[in-house]
């Protein structure tokens, strides 16, 4: 009762990449920059143990970003000639690459990070992999002239990618949607299809990761403009509910959405999001149980973890671990009190 996780990035050492910022640019390059990369991946791993955390991840240590990470191994995609677009319905706009052509996998994405991790853990190890919907939103198409299609082109590699990951002995599998509270009707029309299509035949434990993002600028103008409850997972959870996926994650601590939507994730384990990423003040214990409190209202206890809001790459090292030692001792205060 009351595991606690994380949701995906954690931020990286000063000497693998520029601090503090998302897209960060590499300090090294070649073999220099993989030997960082692990390096990277072990400490990543440390501190969450240490932190107290249950299952763990690689904290996204080898990739610039959770999207572009995927797309790198990627062929039919032209990196070369990026082009500017507005992403999440125009909320911000990036220099972003193109699909020229049919996708395909160039091999493993991951396999490095991810072996590395199970290799160095007896925890239980999750790992991260962008959504369809979040990719399809992410690039320029050029080829499909279709987002639906290309959603299920990229949904048959991210499946590849995930068994592969399976097969390296990660115990949780999940697909990052940030795009899923944008584009609503969509999401139940082919967004949640092109999910389960990412997941079909996996045996380890299925997620998803649904945000109103990162702690950035764009971001919080945009949650501004959302009025003062955010009821867009109204619309989505029913059908997440009726979808094969087993977890779903989602921001709680100092967030607009009413909690008692959680409620509609029937059958499912909810990660709950105790840890705000968005502020560098250090949560208290205290302030976790309480968000435990408030989620055991709506979602029996046993179906509770508690996890990040969100990815945590571009805050500060010490502000982050302070804040993931903070959710570990608020879960143990918690089974205390609730167990
Ligand atoms: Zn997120």
């Amino acid at each position: 009762m009351f595991e606690t996780t994380i949701a995906g990035s954690l931020p990286k050492p000063a000497w693998l990449a520029e601090p503090d910022k998302l897209w960060a640019p590499w300090r090294l390059e070649g073999a220099a920059l993989d030997a960082a990369k692990r390096d990277a991946t072990l400490l990543a791993l440390k501190e969450q143990e240490d932190a107290g955390i249950d299952i763990v991840g690689d904290g996204e240590q080898a990739r610039q970003h959770f999207v572009h990470g995927f797309l790198e191994r990627v062929e039919g995609i032209d990196f070369a000639n990026k082009v500017e677009m507005g992403i999440r319905a125009d909320r911000y706009k990036a220099m972003v690459p193109q699909v020229v052509g049919p996708v395909r996998l160039k091999g493993r994405v991951h396999a490095f990070e991810a072996q590395v991790a199970r290799a160095h853990t007896r925890k239980k190890l999750k790992f991260t992999l962008p959504g369809p919907m979040t990719i399809s939103d992410t690039i320029a198409d050029r080829h499909y002239g279709d987002k639906v299609k290309m959603a299920m082109a990229f949904a048959e590699l991210l499946n590849q990618e995930a068994k592969a990951l399976e097969q390296d002995g990660v115990d949780v599998v999940q697909f990052d949607e940030p795009a899923f509270n944008v584009f609503m009707d969509e999401v139940t029309d082919w967004g949640i299809p092109a999910l389960e299509r990412a997941a079909a035949g996996l045996k380890c434990t299925t997620a998803v990761h649904i945000c109103y993002g990162y702690g950035i600028k764009a971001n919080i103008d945009w949650k501004a403009t959302l009025g003062s409850e955010w009821r867009q997972y109204e619309r989505i959870f029913p059908a997440i509910a009726k979808s094969g996926i087993r977890q779903v994650s989602l921001e709680c601590r100092n967030s607009k959405v009413p909690l008692e939507l959680i409620s509609l994730l029937e059958g499912k384990d909810v990660l709950v999001g105790a840890i705000d990423v968005a502020s560098d003040k250090v949560e208290t214990p205290e302030q976790v149980a309480e968000v435990a409190a408030a989620a055991m209202k709506h979602v029996p206890a046993a179906r509770i973890q508690l996890c990040t809001n969100c990815g945590m790459a571009p805050m500060r090292r010490d502000i982050a671990y302070a804040k993931l030692a903070a959710l570990a001792q608020g879960a143990a205060l918690a089974r205390q009190r609730y167990a």
